[in-house]
Order: C-alpha cells, then sequence, then structure tokens
C-alpha cells in the first residue's frame, strides 16, 4: 500500500508512474472508515485506473471544537480496511499543514443559497470549510471522477455547485446511502454510540420511513409536526431540525408542486454525538 502525508510524494508517484494521465478516481473522507466509504471506493476502483483516498479531518469544517477533538482517528485500521478493496489504491493522509500551509482559515463561498440551509444554518462556517478543502484536495490529486455519498446531500449539491461555480474540471458521482441492519445510516460518529444508543437510534430512519408514507397524502408542515412529536416521546434524542425540501435548490417546501423532487433531512443529537440522515420523498 502506498500512503503519502505530503501532496509532493502523491503528485511525484503519479507522475513517476504515468498515473496522472490515467482516470483517476477520488474518495475524500475523514476516515474512520464504514461500509459507507468502502462503497465508494469500490465504485471508484471499478471505473477508473487509479483510485486515490484522502483522509484528512478537515478543521476548518468543524463549528464545534469538542466535535473536532473527539472526531475519531483509526488510520492503521483504516489502512486495513482499503486492503480489502485493492491493494493499488493510494492513499493520501496530510497533515493540515499539508493541506493549510501554515493559514488554517477557509475561503468564503457563494453558493447560490445551498449554503443558507439546514446544515449551513446549524453549523455556521461549515460549508465554508468544506468548500475550501475539497477544491484543495482537487487542486492536489486532480481526479477525472470524485465519488461523494447523499448520505450529506447537501453536501453533495455544494461540491457539484463548487465545481460549476469553479470551473474545476471533474466529474461529481453521488453514491447511495449504507446503513446498519436496523437502519441507521453509517457514519463515523456511530463509533462514539454505546450499543444500546445505537439500538435506539433505528428510530431516525423510521421516522424518516413514517414521513415518507405522510408526505404522500399530508402537507409538508403537519409531516414535520408529526416528526417533532416523535422525538419529544424520546427523551435520549434531540430534534436539531427536520426539513422538507426541493433537492435541487434545497429550499424549504412550503406547498407541494408536483413537478419537484423533495427530500427530507434531519439532523439528531443522542447524548451530544450529532447524527444526520436524509430520504427521498418521490
Ligand atoms: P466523511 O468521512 O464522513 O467525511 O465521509 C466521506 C464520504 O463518505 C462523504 O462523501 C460521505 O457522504 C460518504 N459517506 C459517509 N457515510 C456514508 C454512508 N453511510 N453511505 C454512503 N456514503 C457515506
Amino acid at each position: 500500500m502506498h500512503i503519502f502525508s505530503k501532496k509532493v510524494d502523491l503528485n511525484k508517484y503519479l507522475k513517476d508512474n504515468n498515473l496522472d494521465k490515467s482516470s483517476i478516481g477520488f474518495v475524500p473522507t475523514m476516515g474512520a472508515l464504514h461500509a459507507g466509504h468502502l462503497s465508494l471506493l469500490e465504485k471508484s476502483t471499478q471505473n477508473n485506473v487509479t483510485t486515490v483516498i484522502s483522509i484528512f479531518v478537515n478543521p476548518t469544517q468543524f463549528n464545534n471544537a469538542e466535535d473536532l477533538e473527539k472526531y475519531p482517528r483509526t488510520l492503521e485500521n483504516d489502512v486495513e480496511k482499503i486492503k480489502t478493496i485493492s491493494n493499488k489504491i493510494l492513499v493520501y493522509a496530510p497533515t493540515v499543514d499539508d493541506i493549510y500551509e501554515g493559514k488554517t482559515k477557509s475561503e468564503h463561498y457563494n453558493f447560490d443559497g445551498l449554503e443558507n440551509q439546514m446544515e449551513g444554518k446549524f453549523r455556521p462556517g461549515h460549508f465554508d470549510g468544506v468548500g475550501t478543502v475539497v477544491k484543495r484536495l482537487f487542486e492536489i490529486v486532480k481526479p477525472t471522477n470524485a465519488y461523494f455519498g447523499k448520505k450529506d446531500f447537501q453536501q453533495l449539491q455544494i461540491v457539484k455547485k463548487l465545481v460549476e461555480k469553479e470551473k474545476i474540471p471533474v466529474n461529481i458521482i453521488g453514491c447511495p446511502i449504507f446503513r446498519e441492519s436496523n437502519g441507521l445510516a453509517m457514519s463515523s460518529r456511530n463509533e462514539r454510540l454505546s450499543a444500546e444508543e445505537k439500538g435506539k437510534a433505528a428510530i431516525i430512519f423510521k421516522t424518516l420511513n413514517n414521513a415518507k408514507t405522510l408526505f404522500g397524502t399530508k402537507s409538508a408542515k403537519s409531516v414535520s409536526d408529526f416528526v417533532s412529536k416523535t422525538f419529544q416521546n424520546h427523551p435520549i434524542f434531540e430534534l436539531e431540525y427536520f426539513e422538507i425540501a426541493d433537492e435541487a435548490t434545497l429550499l424549504h417546501c412550503s406547498r407541494k408542486n408536483k413537478n419537484k423532487k423533495y427530500r427530507a433531512f434531519i439532523a439528531v443529537f443522542v447524548n451530544k454525538i450529532r447524527l444526520i440522515d436524509t430520504i427521498s420523498l418521490n
């Protein structure tokens, strides 16, 4: 396995092996890999000559110091998991300095309003951090195709907008959400949940499914009321937001329009650990 902590070494390896001219698939992650991440890697290895995964806990996208500090960092374990897909995958696990070169600050972006909803509203500065790191990673890796999970659907839309606005020559591919057997969306943050909390957190996806059924006949407002009530009945959870929004603009659905695609988005705290999930409503 080739593991690089410096961009110059990654670039030299790609150049020396003529891989910079091949199709490069890229999977940006923050590590603590699970089957969801591995599914992105699998897709990339199937469709590209070279696959690069980055493992980097990006400080500028965290608005909460404790969340950043407690974010799991498990590089050795991650490398073992990557090997199960292919030992030809190149791992780029940079230091903060290799990415930020002494200035750990975000650029400021205008993503045409996509950044003002949901995650953007509740995590100020989050998408400036995401935009900054994704742009730098794209400049370093120069991928042909980049793979992102629909679990972070707002992030996926924002990355598509970033690429369009900054004219970055890369295809952005959205991939399905991987779940635990009880429906809980896989997440690196799940590692911080107890077995009991993990079991109880099944209610998040169950509620999204109920919301989807209700949305067939009810307004977005009554679906939101139903979701709020559900979480009020389960005091180990604190609902941060539930939102039904237009998939393209991410704007709140106040009146259903048959020609639009809608999606429900949710963020819930379980004992200070923040979990998000989403479901298509069409
Ligand atoms: P993260 O390490 O959480 O930043 O995630 C890295 C990439 O993996 C992002 O594109 C995520 O959307 C994607 N991802 C995370 N969890 C899942 C999941 N359960 N299923 C599919 N993709 C995921």
